[in-house]
């Protein structure tokens, strides 16, 4: 089971998606606008996977 929230993106301000995958304990944030990428543990909130892309502040 998968479930998606709607967030901002932490790295871009834009609008992004968190999922939650019960199956194998995963979140999963995805922002199209900036290609983040972070994969994270929903259990010990130990992050697998991080991809932040360096933008222009402002
Ligand atoms: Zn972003």
């Amino acid at each position: 089971m998968i479930k998606i929230e709607q967030i901002y993106c932490p790295n871009c301000g834009s609008h992004a998606e968190k999922r939650y995958s019960s199956k194998h304990n995963t979140i999963q944030v995805e922002c199209p606008a900036c290609d983040y990428f972070l994969l994270s543990c929903a259990k010990t909130g130990n992050v697998r996977e991080a991809y932040a892309p360096g933008i222009a502040a402002g």
